[in-house]
């Protein structure tokens, strides 16, 4: 019981410390200013006590996630250091992980939207493949009432499916990580990859999977997932291919999906310029 307190008080102390020294940098006018997040128990209870607002941690999990997996990644003693913080649209975030680092810098566009880069100026997404699979045709559209060929009902059918013969290879139609790899009843052997924060696609009915692959498996856009088979409910070898965007299903084919983005050519030198201030500040 003693001890327990002890901690407590210890941790207290700690957490105190932790808010003086960033208020003292958050109230300076230098554009270099900045607030450390060290990463105790979970992002959103450090960021709390670091006094960085939900909208920033907001953006950070927004950008990080596509190179992070929150979950997994993330370890007590990491940082998160937020450059210029005093508005909305920090001009750098830095992601210092025991096992990897990772460093954003805003630029806002001609069209005034502002996002962040690596220092080569690239989003840290790349763009989605438009589709999982070489495909025969779309045997089934997405639609709200589909009249389905082995129940004989009329169910939405919220996914597309592509025709293709059995064993033709299934790619991740961008970089991500493996949520589930598993038998699924109507699915039958389905994978669902998670891409970023927002983006979560499922492949359904395959004949196997590929050799290796595991649930948390870090997963590159175009590498092979499985093969094409009639798993589950089918009545022949297809793929059933779903785009799930914040946990609602969309239409794959009509959706807009992430598309790379660049720093513009003109503003490039500036921003590397920029950006390596920033980090020789650090
Ligand atoms: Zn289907």
């Amino acid at each position: 019981m003693f001890n327990r307190q002890l901690i407590r008080v210890a941790l207290l102390i700690g957490a105190l410390f932790i808010i003086s020294t960033n208020t003292v940098l958050a109230h300076g006018s230098n554009p270099l200013e900045r607030s450390t997040i060290h990463i105790t128990r979970s992002l959103n209870y450090d960021a709390q006590r670091a006094n960085i607002s939900p909208q920033i941690v907001k953006t950070i999990i927004r950008v990080f996630s596509w190179k992070v997996d929150f979950n997994k990644d993330l370890r007590k003693g990491d940082r998160f250091i937020i450059v210029g913080n005093s508005g909305i649209n920090p001009s750098a975030l830095i992601y210092i992980g025991s096992k990897k680092r990772v460093a954003v810098f805003a630029y806002t566009d001609k069209r005034g939207r502002t996002n962040y880069y690596d220092i080569n100026g690239n989003s840290l997404y790349q763009s989605f493949l438009s589709a999982p699979l070489k495909y025969g045709r779309i045997s089934s559209k997405f639609q709200r009432k589909r009249l389905h060929p082995i129940l004989k009902t009329l169910k939405p059918h919220r996914a597309v499916d592509f025709t293709a013969k059995k064993g033709t290879p299934v790619y991740s139609v961008a970089s991500g990580v493996v949520q589930h790899r598993k038998k699924m009843g109507p699915l039958g052997n389905v994978v669902y990859i998670k891409h970023g924060s927002n983006y979560t696609t499922v492949y359904a009915h395959l004949s196997r999977f590929a050799s290796g692959l595991k649930p948390s498996t870090k997963v590159k856009k175009g590498q092979v997932i499985g093969y094409v088979g009639s798993t589950g409910r089918s009545t022949g070898p297809h793929l059933h291919y779903e785009l799930r965007y914040k946990g609602k299903r969309k239409n794959p084919l009509t959706h807009p999906l992430p598309k790379q983005k660049q720093v513009s050519h003109s503003d490039l030198w500036n921003f590397k310029n920029k950006a390596n201030t920033i980090l020789r500040s650090l």
